[in-house]
């Protein structure tokens, strides 16, 4: 579906909007990745940044062993033509080393994982093996020398360095690092991120003024959608509630909010409207980076570094009210800016290209992340669709979507059955 708005030149074209690609840029000069770590024990370590390189202490496997059950044998000793009938001597366990050898004729009966027993190199596997009795078996000429035998290291090796300082810690590395007998790790301190919404229209959920809404009031959404999202980067959560629209009050907020946190998240009060109180207390409190950006939604980003009184220095990022402008701020500066804070390390979000089954109209000027919902066809391609209609307020948009529809600054607009590029959303694909 396409819907015409009725759109000013003017709101396309700001000199003073900076680009996505500007903004990000400025956004990691500006943040210094956190270097206080702490030792933890390993399994509350998922989800954290490693903050030291993890070099293997041992070989994994540690010995030669068995890959199947089976039978052990040396491989000079294998049937080459005809089948053969060997004896069946004493059995290997795993975790229980024999100290039998073996000796030519008599295998030696072997389970997986357990050590090679002293003159084997190789493992028949126990349904290639025709049991004839108890004591006897007999075996093809089909097997191949060393083989069904796992050697030391060959999955990690001594001394090998395996993970790396800012890896993001999964639970594949638990398990590999179980395997090394790692019990503590380093990790970077998490990063603290308070947060805060403003507007004397806005009422909490659960006050008791909240419980029915006056004539103009709304339900705070905002805070419920970033404590999800920073809940989802597994940071340390300061939740300062709703600010209302006052100089003094946002400034007492920024105070404290500065004196405990790495990063300061606002949503509401940054455009121009006489309510707006956050540019000129950023202005008073600390160094403004840029306040728009040539983007929809989201235009009236602002993003600056607040020095508190005690001197220490936290990112601040201004996001616009309208719920969907939030989410999508968030997504694209926020998330990257927190992950870098944490890690040191810039991720970029996968794109893909899709079909696009609507025509999207836009002019060029701004960037747009429309909300989109993409599925693979029949014939095994991406196809996307919006979500409807894209106003900045629809949250319901935001919660249909699974990707977001990128169209870069250039664009004049998407026929349909047009290629264009999308953003998954994480936990989409
Ligand atoms: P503002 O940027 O403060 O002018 O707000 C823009 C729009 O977003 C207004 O319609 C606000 O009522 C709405 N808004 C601001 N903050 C919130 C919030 N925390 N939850 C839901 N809507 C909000
Ligand atoms: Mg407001």
């Amino acid at each position: 579906m396409t819907s015409k708005k009725q759109t000013s030149c003017a709101d396309y074209y700001e000199p003073d909007a900076i680009s996505v690609e500007d903004a990000k840029k400025i956004i990691f000069a500006e943040i210094s990745p956190i270097e206080g770590s702490q030792k933890l024990a390993l399994r509350n370590c998922l989800n954290r940044f490693l903050a030291e390189d993890i070099n293997s202490p041992i070989d994994v496997p540690s010995h030669t062993n068995s890959a199947m059950d089976g039978y052990a044998i040396a491989a000079g000793d294998l049937p080459t033509s005809a089948e053969k009938i060997y004896q069946v001597s004493v059995t290997a366990f795993a975790g229980k080393p024999i100290i039998e050898t073996y000796s030519s004729g008599r295998l030696i009966r072997i389970m997986t994982g357990a050590i090679m027993p002293k003159g084997t190199d190789t493992v028949i596997m126990q349904e290639m093996a025709e049991k004839n009795d108890d004591n006897t078996i007999t075996i093809k000429a089909e097997h191949k020398a060393g083989q069904n035998v796992r050697h030391p290291g060959e999955d990690i090796q001594k001394g090998s360095q395996l993970l790396s300082a800012g890896k993001h810690i999964t639970a594949a590395d638990l398990g590999i690092l179980a395997s090394l007998g790692i019990g503590e790790l380093r990790v970077f301190r998490k990063p603290r991120v308070a947060f805060f919404s403003t507007g004397d229209e806005l009422r909490s959920i659960g006050d008791i003024r909240g419980a029915t809404l006056k004539e103009g009031e709304i339900y705070d959404s905002n805070r419920y959608t970033l404590y999800a999202m920073l809940k989802n980067l597994h940071v340390d959560i300061i939740d300062m509630g709703i600010i209302c629209d006052t100089q003094e009050a946002v400034r007492e907020a920024f105070v404290s909010a500065s004196e405990m946190a790495d990063i300061v998240i606002t949503s509401g009060g940054v455009s121009v409207g006489e309510a707006d109180y956050i540019k000129p207390t950023l202005k008073e409190l600390g160094d403004t980076h840029f306040w728009k950006i040539a983007m929809k939604p989201g235009r009236p980003l602002t993003f600056g570094t607040l020095t508190s009184n005690k001197g220490n220095h936290s990112q601040f990022f201004g996001l616009p009210g309208n719920p969907v402008a939030v989410m999508v701020t968030f997504m694209q500066f926020v998330q990257p800016a927190i992950h870098y804070l944490a890690s040191g390390h810039v991720h970029s979000p996968i794109t893909l290209q899709a079909i696009c089954t609507d025509k999207i109209y836009k002019r060029s000027g701004r960037t747009e992340f429309q909300r989109g919902i993409f599925n693979q066809t029949a014939d095994g391609k991406l196809a996307v669709k919006r979500t409807g209609k894209q106003g900045s307020g629809i949250l319901t948009s935001m919660s249909l979507a699974n990707c977001f529809i990128y169209l870069s600054r250039e664009s004049t607009g998407v026929k349909e059955g047009e290629i264009v590029e999308i953003i998954p959303f994480s936990g989409a694909i």
